[in-house]
């Protein structure tokens, strides 16, 4: 049987970053090693990295409970609190970020689809409303998708009130 691990140190950034985590335990599920590794790593009480199939989450939370060395237990139980803290953290900004661009919408709503036209001004504005509040949510991080998602345009119109606040 081949017993060759499906990790090695050029891999290693993939195995201690968040968000290729996923990718991490992919190929630790192809792995001969898997169950030994992650008995391994929760013996050595290590903290950080994907081990075995396991994300430091999944085994910070197992050494909290069940590592027979206390310091482990208590350095285990204080990163299941930072990451918890840091979770809740990342929610309120998002939901903060979400509540002023709400405001943003009411204060500057589409128009009613009514049939009456609006002058060239007005629409001048609105396109720079709509291009101020694509860049806000680019800038926080959100893809081109969400953001055309959001803002209830499409890509193409996204790509017009890009280029034009560019030109501007
Ligand atoms: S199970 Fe262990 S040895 Fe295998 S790929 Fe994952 S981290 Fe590497």
């Amino acid at each position: 049987m081949n017993k060759s691990r499906q990790c090695n140190p050029s891999s290693a950034e993939l195995f201690f970053r968040a968000q290729s985590a996923g990718r991490a335990v992919e190929l630790c599920l192809n792995c001969p090693l898997m169950i030994d590794c992650r008995e391994a790593a929760r013996e050595g009480g290590y903290h950080y990295g994907v081990w075995g199939g396991e994300t430091p989450e999944e085994r910070n939370a197992w050494m909290a409970e069940h590592h027979p060395d206390p310091e482990v237990r208590e350095e285990a139980a204080r990163e299941v609190e930072r990451v918890v803290r840091t979770r809740e953290r990342s929610r309120v900004a998002d939901r903060n970020r979400n509540a002023r661009l709400k405001q943003n919408l009411l204060k500057n709503p589409r128009p009613a689809s009514t049939g009456q036209r609006s002058g060239p001004v007005v629409q001048r504005d609105r396109a720079d409303q709509r291009a101020s509040q694509a860049r806000e949510l680019l800038a926080a991080g959100r893809t081109p998708n969400e953001v055309a998602e959001e803002l209830r345009i499409s890509r193409r119109s996204l790509q017009r009130y890009l280029s034009r606040a560019t030109a501007a």
